[in-house]
């Protein structure tokens, strides 16, 4: 598990690595990916290290969704996108690389081949149901 001292978005919060930023208040900081998948491809981050959107206290979240709209406009402005993606890929099997929770903001247009894979199942009879009281259970 990365810390806060060895930790490359932390490193870049602090200045230690080069970034191109975005935007900066109090609680969050945007910068452009280094790998984009478009162009204007950017990540939100919380300054506070959490590895994990479960790990974060949830009075958390607000302050790092709250700058998403303004960036995903301003992104659609910049590159002439009309649509995006946000996602979070949280845990290794979700791809994530980077253990500092952060939020995608990538930018889509149509035919862009992009995509991913959303291979939808059924739920057997019943199971549906099942689930539903187990998670529901663990909240
Ligand atoms: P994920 O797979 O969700 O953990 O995504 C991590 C993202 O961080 C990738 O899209 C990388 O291109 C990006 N990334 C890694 N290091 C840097 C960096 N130094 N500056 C900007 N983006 C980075």
């Amino acid at each position: 598990m990365s810390q806060p001292d060895t930790c490359v978005f932390c490193k870049i919060i602090r200045g230690q690595i080069p970034c191109l930023k975005i935007y900066e208040d109090a609680a969050v900081f945007a910068f452009l990916d280094i790998g984009p998948l478009a162009e204007g491809h950017l990540l939100v981050i919380p300054k506070e290290h959490y590895e994990r959107l479960d790990e974060m206290p949830a009075d958390g979240v607000p302050a790092l969704m709250r700058p998403l709209p303004r960036l995903a406009r301003a992104v659609m402005q910049a590159t002439g996108a009309d649509a995006y993606n946000v996602l979070t890929n949280t845990g290794r099997a979700a791809s994530q690389e980077v253990p500092h929770m952060h939020v995608h903001i990538i930018p889509r247009r149509s035919g862009d081949g992009l995509g991913y894979r959303w291979l939808a199942k059924k739920y057997e009879a019943g199971r549906g149901e099942q689930l539903a009281e187990q998670i529901i259970q663990a909240l």
